[in-house]
């Protein structure tokens, strides 16, 4: 069970990867959390990450590397895991490919992955948002996380689509409805 959660800011992935994640065993990784902790601990990774979280841009590349290879190489994610909220630009995904192929010695299309996109309108996505209220929710950087979502994450639905690894859900519906689908729509990964 490997699965990555895509979607822009709001979809609701983290929710339902923390529900999927408790329900089926496996580690929820969310990177964006990975990152706030840092930033509260102040260590010198979350000192770099802060500007670029406050201001809506993604975390440069390499700094969300070996947090990921690190994190995929601890014991529990042996039996699998649901990453959130990476990748989120085509090098990353690249970097996955690798990473995965050094772990399990299988080619990147062969590992049963399965990524999901979770996609919502945006004008439903910046009300979520705003309710939400957490330090980068506010309207500027919400349209900006938007705007980048669209430019540097959306390309991976096609990444992963022509390797047939895709799954695209509807997340504009009640909560229980999406958690059920994605259940239907996932098992047996
Ligand atoms: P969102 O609700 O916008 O999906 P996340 O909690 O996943 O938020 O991430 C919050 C912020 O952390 C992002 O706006 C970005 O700055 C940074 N971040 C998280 N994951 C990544 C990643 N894979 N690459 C670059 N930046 C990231």
């Amino acid at each position: 069970m490997q699965f990555i959660f895509m979607g822009p800011p709001g979809a609701g992935k983290g929710t339902q990867a923390q529900i999927l994640a408790a329900s089926w065993k496996i580690p929820h990784i969310s990177t964006g959390d990975i990152l706030r902790a840092c930033v509260v601990a102040q260590t010198a990774l979350g000192q770099k990450a802060q500007a670029y979280m406050d201001k809506g841009e993604l975390v440069p590349d390499e700094l969300l590397m070996d947090i990921v290879a690190e994190r995929l190489k601890e014991p529990d994610a042996a039996a699998g895991w649901i990453l959130d909220g990476f990748p989120r630009t085509v090098p990353q995904a690249t970097f996955l490919d690798k990473l995965l192929h050094e772990l399990s010695g299988k080619g990147a299309a062969n590992t049963g992955l399965k990524a999901v996109n979770l996609d919502v309108p945006d004008d439903i996505l910046v009300a979520r948002l705003l309710s939400r209220g957490r330090k980068d929710d506010n309207e500027e950087t919400i349209r900006r996380r938007l705007q980048v979502y669209r430019e540097q994450t959306e390309p991976l639905i096609s990444f992963y689509g022509d390797r047939h690894q895709l799954v695209a859900v509807d997340g504009d519906r009640a909560m229980a409805e999406v958690t059920a689908h994605l259940q239907q729509e996932l098992a047996g990964s």
